[in-house]
């Protein structure tokens, strides 16, 4: 099974409303943290299915969150402009609404499900790595299920029962091939949760 080739389709109902991108100011730790990942190859581009993976969010408010948008893998850096607000979504329906100039990010009902779990979850970064996916499973890591398919009402419930209590950690998505969520109450929790299991592990690139 390989759901990496899932990566980067957007399966949600989306309605977009056109609006300006976020502020600079809202997207700059969240641009910081992504070009660190970038450059370690926990978000980019599958060179073969040329499909992007990756993808940071920071609340903005109880169910709005700006996220990165769609088929931005591939990109070093980020602008504003890529960038996109989710305003609300529905896990039973499957729907998105969102505002910006790109759609948002196709792991938009995963992140929204993490930040409904916890109200003091502020920030989720979502990247990919197989050797750290597979080592965590070694470990004593946190995890959803394999049969839990994110952006689910039985993901956001799964998300729920693991989160309730925890307001800062990594668990590994057994049901999607190299994915691993972090989330924190500030950017530098979120980010150096991911970069000291990277140093725990040994891991070089
Ligand atoms: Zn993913």
């Amino acid at each position: 099974m390989n759901n990496a080739k899932d990566e980067g389709i957007i399966k949600f109902k989306l309605t977009l409303k056109r609006a300006p991108a976020p502020e600079l100011v809202q997207v700059i730790a969240l641009e910081k943290w992504r070009a660190i990942f970038y450059k370690q190859g926990l978000v980019g581009e599958y060179p073969n299915e040329k499909i992007g993976y990756g993808n940071l969010s920071s609340r903005l408010q109880k169910k709005a969150f700006i996220i990165t948008g769609s088929q931005t893998g591939h990109l070093p850096h980020l602008q504003a402009h890529h960038y996109t607000k989710v305003m609300d979504c529905d896990l039973k329906r499957g729907s998105v609404t969102a505002e910006g100039l790109i759609p948002p990010s196709s792991e938009s009902l995963t992140h929204f499900g993490i930040y409904e779990a916890n109200p003091t979850i502020q920030y989720v970064f979502h990247v990919h790595h197989q050797k750290l996916w597979e080592m965590l499973q070694n470990q004593n890591c946190d995890f959803i299920e394999e049969n839990i398919h994110y952006g689910t009402q039985e993901m956001a419930n799964a998300a729920y029962e693991l989160l309730a209590n925890k307001s800062s950690g990594v668990f590994v998505m057994k049901g999607h091939e190299d994915g691993i969520i972090s989330y924190g109450t500030t950017a530098e929790e979120a980010g150096k949760n991911i970069l000291e299991l990277y140093r725990k592990l040994g891991i070089r690139q």
